[in-house]
C-alpha cells in the first residue's frame, strides 16, 4: 500500500493535470479592491472575525450561511476568481430537501438544470451493457430528490446566499497556513497584502487533499488507493435532443452510473448526467490504478464516449468544458480528526464524499457537514469556548444530520467497489450471462438456472469464492 508524500501527491496531481490539459491557474488579483476589501485586508489593522471559513464550495457556503444567520461576523475565503470557478462535480445534487430546510423552495431561485427522476446503473463489458433503469414520478414533485447542476453557476449562487445573510466573501484569496496562538488555531495566513487574518473559529472547507487539515495536524498524507481522479466534459446538445435521447419530458432529468470494463483495468467508473441543453459525463479512477496501469485519464474518457452504449447518447454534441479534480473515495477509513482547538473540518476536506459505485454523493454531504460545522461554531461562540472539547459537539451535530452514521455503516463499500472482483470480473460475468439469456440462434432455449451455472463454469468461479464475494457485497451494501 503506497503512502504518498505531500510533494509526490502534488507532483502527481500536477502531472496528471498537465497530462489532461487542466491548468491550475493562480487567481486573478488584478481587480481593484472594494472599500470593504480594503478594510478586511488592511495590513496595519486587519479586521477580526468571529469565524473564518476557508473555501466557498458547498461545504463552505453552507457553514458561512448558518454562522451569518446567527448574527456572527464571518469571512468566507475563496481562492478562485469566484465560487465555483475551480470546482468540478458531475454534478447531481441529491438531498434537495436538505437545502429546502435552509432556503425554502431553493430550486425556484437557484440555477438548476433538470430534476432527476430517472436513474441508471450499467455494468459494462467492451461490447455489452447490462443496465438497471429506475424511474419514479415520486421524484418529480417538490422538494424533489435531486437536480443536475453546473458547479460554476450553482456555487456562485449558493455563496451569494451566504453573502445575503451577512457573510463577507473574499475571492482570489489563497489560504496558505493556519495561525496558532497558545496551542489554538487563531486564524489563517492569506496570500494577499493583509497576510494574517484572525478569528475565534476557522472552518476548513478547502476540499479534497485539504492543506489546512494537514497544517493543523488533523489529516495524514493519503494513500494513492484512497484518492481518485475524475475527468469530466460538458457536451452541448440542443434541448429537444436531450429530451428525446433520454426519454424525458419537460424538466425531467436522468443520471447514469457505469461500472466495469469502461475504465479498462483502472479501478473506477463513469457517469453521465443530463443538463438542460448539455450532458455532463466523465470517468473516475483510483490514482494508484492510473499509475499502475499507465493509463491516461483522457484516453479512458475518449473510450467511454466511443462505447457502443454511450456513443449514440453523445453523438453530434459539442465540447463546452473540460475539467479534472481529485475525489477522496475511501470514506470512513480516511476520515481525519474533525476538530481541534479553534478549528473544524467539513466537506471533502473531511473525506465526506460518498463515492461507492451506486452512489456518487459529495455535494449533499458537504452541505450537511458545512451546516453542522456552522452550528457547532455558533454554539461555541455562545459559550465563549473554542477549545477542542467545546468543538467536539461537532460529532453530535454530524450524527444528527446522519453524516457520520452513513459513512460508518457503508465503511466497507469503497473497498468492495474498488476491488478487482467487482471492477474487472463481475461486470464481464453479468454481461456474458445476459448475452446468453437474450441470444436466439435456433438452439434449445435454456432456463435461467442452467445459464447461470454455465456462466459460473465459464468464468471458473468456485463456490467458495462466490460465497465470499456475496458476503463482501452484503457487508458493503446489504446489512
Ligand atoms: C468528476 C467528479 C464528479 C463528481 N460528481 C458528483 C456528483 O454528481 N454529485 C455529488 O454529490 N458529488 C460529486 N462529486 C463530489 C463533489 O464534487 C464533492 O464531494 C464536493 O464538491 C465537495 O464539496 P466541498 O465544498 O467540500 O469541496 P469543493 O467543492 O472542492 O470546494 C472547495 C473550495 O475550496 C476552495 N479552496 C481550496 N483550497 C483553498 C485555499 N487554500 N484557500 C482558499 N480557498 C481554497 C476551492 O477553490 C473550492 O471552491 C464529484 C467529484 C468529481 C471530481
Amino acid at each position: 500500500m503506497a503512502l504518498m508524500s505531500k510533494d509526490n501527491a502534488r507532483r502527481l496531481v500536477h502531472g496528471i493535470n498537465r497530462l489532461i490539459g487542466v491548468n491550475g491557474a493562480t487567481p486573478n488579483l488584478n481587480g481593484a479592491p472594494s472599500v470593504r476589501e480594503n478594510s478586511v485586508l488592511n495590513p496595519k489593522n486587519p479586521e477580526r472575525f468571529d469565524v473564518i471559513v476557508v473555501g466557498a464550495g458547498p461545504a463552505g457556503s453552507a457553514a458561512a450561511l448558518v454562522v451569518a444567520r446567527a448574527g456572527l461576523k464571518v469571512l468566507l475565503l475563496e481562492r478562485g476568481e469566484y465560487p465555483g470557478s475551480k470546482n468540478v462535480s458531475g454534478a447531481a445534487l441529491y438531498g434537495s430537501a436538505i437545502l429546502d430546510e435552509i432556503i425554502p423552495n431553493w430550486w425556484e431561485h437557484a440555477p438548476v438544470e433538470r430534476f432527476i427522476c430517472r436513474r441508471g446503473l450499467a455494468f459494462m463489458s467492451l461490447e455489452t451493457a447490462v443496465s438497471l433503469d429506475f424511474r419514479s414520478t415520486k421524484y418529480a414533485s417538490p422538494p424533489y430528490n435531486g437536480f443536475s447542476v453546473l458547479r460554476p453557476k450553482f456555487d456562485r449562487w449558493f455563496a451569494a446566499q451566504a453573502e445575503a445573510a451577512g457573510a463577507f466573501l473574499l475571492n482570489a484569496s489563497v489560504v496558505d497556513d493556519v495561525l496558532w496562538r497558545d496551542g489554538c488555531v487563531a486564524g489563517v495566513r492569506v496570500r494577499r497584502d493583509a497576510g494574517d487574518l484572525c478569528a475565534d473559529v476557522v472552518i476548513a472547507c478547502d476540499g479534497a487533499n485539504s492543506f489546512l487539515a494537514k497544517k493543523a495536524g488533523l489529516q495524514r498524507e493519503f494513500h494513492m488507493h484512497e484518492m481518485s481522479l475524475g475527468v469530466k466534459e460538458v457536451i452541448g446538445l440542443d434541448e429537444p435532443t436531450v429530451r428525446e435521447r433520454f426519454q424525458l419530458s419537460g424538466d425531467e432529468g436522468m443520471a447514469i452510473e457505469y461500472l466495469g470494463a469502461i475504465t479498462e483495468d483502472v479501478h473506477g467508473g463513469a457517469f453521465l448526467y443530463t443538463n438542460r441543453d448539455s450532458l455532463s459525463l466523465g470517468v473516475i479512477g483510483q490514482i494508484s490504478s492510473f499509475v499502475e496501469h499507465r493509463h491516461r485519464p483522457y484516453d479512458l474518457l475518449e473510450r467511454f464516449k466511443a462505447h457502443p452504449a454511450v456513443a449514440p447518447l453523445v453523438r453530434g454534441g459539442k465540447l463546452r468544458e473540460y475539467s479534472a479534480h481529485i475525489i477522496p473515495e475511501a470514506g470512513w477509513k480516511m476520515m481525519p480528526k474533525l476538530y481541534t482547538n479553534g478549528m473544524l473540518v467539513a466537506g471533502d476536506a473531511a473525506a465526506f464524499c460518498f463515492a461507492v459505485g451506486l452512489y456518487l454523493e459529495g455535494i449533499n454531504y458537504a452541505i450537511q457537514s458545512g451546516l453542522a460545522a456552522g452550528e457547532t461554531a455558533v454554539a461555541a461562540y455562545r459559550d465563549r469556548d473554542f477549545s477542542a472539547q467545546s468543538l467536539s459537539r461537532y460529532e453530535q451535530y454530524l450524527q444528527a444530520r446522519h453524516v457520520l452514521g452513513d459513512f460508518q455503516s457503508y465503511r466497507h463499500a469503497p473497498e468492495f467497489i474498488n476491488g478487482a472482483r467487482l471492477q474487472n470480473f463481475y461486470p464481464a460475468v453479468v454481461a456474458h450471462g445476459a448475452e446468453r439469456l437474450f441470444r436466439v440462434d435456433g438452439t434449445e432455449k435454456r432456463k435461467i438456472l442452467p445459464i447461470a451455472l454455465e456462466t459460473l463454469r465459464h468464468f471458473d468461479i468456485k463456490p467458495r469464492d462466490l460465497i465470499r464475494d456475496i458476503y463482501n457485497a452484503g457487508r458493503a451494501f446489504g446489512w
